[in-house]
């Protein structure tokens, strides 16, 4: 979808609908099990197509525009033939809260199931979340932060920052209250931004920090070794997620100096 169209991300994002029948969703695909998508759980994953926003990094970029529109029973017919492998549902993108109300929706299907909810967002669209907490619809929100706060305009080449801020506050709060069982927020980190690291981590505050490993055409990744380094600057306990070596909890060796797996 082109940034034009979202030149005022505080309105809710278009929703879908097909002359009164089922709702239809922007389909992205599906994974029927992954273990990697919700550690220590067995999940189906859900991908809602289209962003707006475009990080050079993108690892599903093929998603990032077009239309596949299905209904949302047909997707909810994919979750339910798996349910017997799984214990939670993951959507993910593309940004699955560009499309509230499928969303919502689908989650509500899936608490039907009986299984958890998990939502990896970018935080552009703060009413979805507020929506899908509201209703108790999220069991699990991984929230991603993709530069410090004054150079989070810029570097994504759009206004997101403040709804980014408002997500962040949302799912904090919510956190705390216990509405929202399990947040996160995840840095995706790249060779050269090490120190980046520190700036977030004041920024953010006092939320569970991931530290997860980019991988983009020639960079090198930054080894496990080098991701505790850097966790060892902000003095704070972190996950660290790597290719190699899965994910780790780790905290400072300047507080203890033990890593341990997750
Ligand atoms: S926010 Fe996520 S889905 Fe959107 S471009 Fe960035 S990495 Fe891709």
């Amino acid at each position: 979808m082109p940034m034009s169209c979202f030149n005022s991300l505080n309105k809710m994002p278009a929703q879908y609908y097909s002359h009164g029948d089922f709702l239809k969703v922007n389909f992205g695909g599906f994974v029927p099990l992954s273990t990697v998508d919700w550690r220590g759980r067995s999940v189906c994953t859900v991908f809602l197509r289209g962003c707006p926003v475009r990080c050079t990094y993108c690892h599903n970029s093929a998603i990032l525009t077009g239309e596949d529109f299905r209904d949302t029973e047909e997707i909810a017919g994919m979750i339910h033939d798996a349910r017997l492998l799984i214990s939670a549902v993951v959507f993910s993108g593309g940004e699955p809260t560009m499309q509230r109300d499928a969303l919502v929706a689908l989650a509500a299907k899936v608490k039907e199931m009986g299984l958890f909810v998990g939502v990896q967002t970018n935080g552009v669209f703060p009413g979805t979340l507020e929506m899908l907490i509201s209703r108790g619809l999220v069991d699990r929100i991984s929230l991603d932060i993709k530069a410090r706060w004054e150079r989070y305009d810029n570097l994504l080449k759009g206004n997101f920052v403040q709804n980014v801020q408002k997500s962040l506050e949302l799912c904090r709060s919510a956190h705390r209250s216990g509405d929202l069982p399990e947040f996160e927020t995840v840095v995706t980190l790249f060779r050269g931004y090490e120190d980046e690291v520190q700036h977030i981590a004041r920024e953010v505050g006092d939320v569970m920090l991931v530290l997860q490993q980019g991988v983009q055409g020639n960079i090198r990744p930054l080894s496990l070794a080098e991701m505790q380094a850097v966790a060892d600057r902000i003095e704070r306990p972190v996950k660290i997620r790597t290719r190699e070596d899965g994910e780790v909890v780790y905290e400072s060796n300047r507080r203890r100096g033990v890593a341990c797996q997750w």
